[in-house]
């Protein structure tokens, strides 16, 4: 086990453009880290230069203390698991765990040994017999990563590895994986575009955007304190609510109403003209269901609703609202760097599922005030953010011009050479 310092590192492939530009991220020996952001960010690059497949183009890649720039994938004793598994159909899955034994020259002891322990940890032990091709997507999941665990490597290294698989197991296997990487405290880095396994799985999550560093805190920090509309947009399901806003004294008006918030949090948006108000859709309530007590701080307002989805659990309400060109436009981009997630002008407001609510209802609806985000519509800075709770905020990620271009895709066959690193 080792921790995995990358300082300054800046990936520019042949045609010039960054990749990965000057990103610097500590993980600490034992630790789960998640790198996560929508395709093109440079999250598969940055892992593939922890592993050896890419050249870094300049910073330092530390592993176990050890620079490792110019070291070969095999000599940096790292393990990685990739998303279509990468086994052998031929071989039993006893053999496929195996197989990085066997290349290593091990004897038969050591390799039953070893094959047996991990089998027991992920649960195979009924399918060693077995091939590939039998398995089920999650079996040969736990196959690959038994292939991974005998080889005592360094490190974990993940990518995107439960994309393959239905919604259903996948789940299951977010939980399989959470459940061995603590129980083997093997420092881990897990690549993923998905917001869900980013915030269940890591200690900390690293959110990249156009090759930069947006965020890098724990999952708690990133929904409560998004520096930017990024982090803001692309953590949290439904996503959050963003809204045009003015800012005076500690009064924020929206299109919905005036709300009061905190003055701590307003401060810094004195002045600043047109703001972008993001609030998250569970921070609403129906009025008429809050407990008495639980309303402060808070406020109320009425709006008309449009559309009610009823879940069981919870509901959704919806309510549209206008928005001036220059939030549209924001949002607009907003709405492309986080892959086309749709961001509408309509306020989307979850509610208890004993909620009466209904469509055409001109509802009494509560806003938890002190949970209001206010956001400048240039730089797309979080203004009421709290610094000293909000992790490691790279100084410069709302004003740096990245070149857009998404094209270029990996060469078929990396992967292959990959599989026994
Ligand atoms: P995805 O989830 O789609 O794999 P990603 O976040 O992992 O995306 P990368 O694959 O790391 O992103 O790519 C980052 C950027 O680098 C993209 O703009 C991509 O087009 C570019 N890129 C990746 N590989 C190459 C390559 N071999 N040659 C040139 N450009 C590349």
């Amino acid at each position: 086990m080792a921790a995995i310092e990358m300082k300054n590192i800046v990936k520019q492939y042949g045609d010039g453009f960054p990749a990965v530009n000057d990103i610097s991220i500590d993980v600490e020996d034992g630790e789960f880290m998640i790198l996560v952001g929508p395709s093109g960010c440079g999250k598969s690059t940055l892992l593939r230069m922890i592993v050896g497949l890419e050249d870094i183009t300049s910073g330092d890649m530390v592993i176990g203390g050890k620079r490792v720039n110019d070291l070969a994938p095999r000599d940096r004793n790292l393990a990685m698991v990739f998303q279509n598994y990468a086994l052998y159909p031929h071989l039993t899955v006893y053999e496929n765990i195996a197989f990085p034994l066997r290349l290593a020259g091990a004897s038969n002891e050591e390799v039953d040994k070893k094959v047996r322990d991990a089998s027991k940890t992920l649960e195979l032990d009924e399918h060693l017999e077995r091939k590939p091709g039998n398995l089920s997507g999650g079996q040969r999941q736990r196959v690959a990563m038994g292939r991974a665990i005998v080889r005592d490597a360094q490190a974990f290294l993940f990518d995107e590895p439960l994309s393959n698989l239905d919604a259903k197991l996948r789940g299951q296997m977010r939980t399989e994986i959470a459940r061995l990487q603590r129980r083997l405290g093997i420092t881990t880095v897990y690549v993923t575009h998905d917001q869900t396994e980013a915030m269940t799985l890591g200690d900390r999550v690293a959110v990249l955007k156009r090759g930069i560093l947006q965020q890098l805190a724990t999952p708690r920090e990133l929904y409560t304190n998004p520096v930017n509309l990024f982090v803001a947009g692309f953590i949290g399901s439904p996503p959050m609510n963003f809204l045009p806003a003015t800012v005076e004294g500690s009064s924020v008006k929206m299109p919905f109403g005036t709300v009061k918030i905190p003055e701590d949090r307003a401060k810094r948006a004195q002045g600043k003209g047109l703001l972008i108000a993001g609030i998250r859709p569970e921070h609403f309530e129906d009025s008429a269901v809050m407990e008495p007590g639980k309303a402060t701080p808070g406020s109320t307002f009425k709006t008309k609703v449009d559309v009610v989805e009823w879940l069981g659990n919870q509901a959704f309400a919806y309510s549209p609202f206008e928005a001036p060109a220059e939030v549209q436009q924001q949002l607009l981009e907003l709405e492309r760097d986080l892959d086309g997630e749709a961001l509408h002008t309509q306020l989307v407001i979850s509610l208890d599922s004993s909620s009466r609510v209904k469509e055409g209802d001109e509802a009494e609806i509560w806003v938890d005030s002190s949970k209001i985000h206010l956001f400048d519509p240039v730089t797309g800075d979080n203004l009421t953010v709290d610094e000293s709770a909000a992790g490691t905020i790279p100084s410069d990620t709302s004003t740096a011009e990245v070149a857009d271009q998404q094209n270029a895709i990996a060469t078929p066959g990396e992967q292959e050479a990959a599989t026994e690193t």
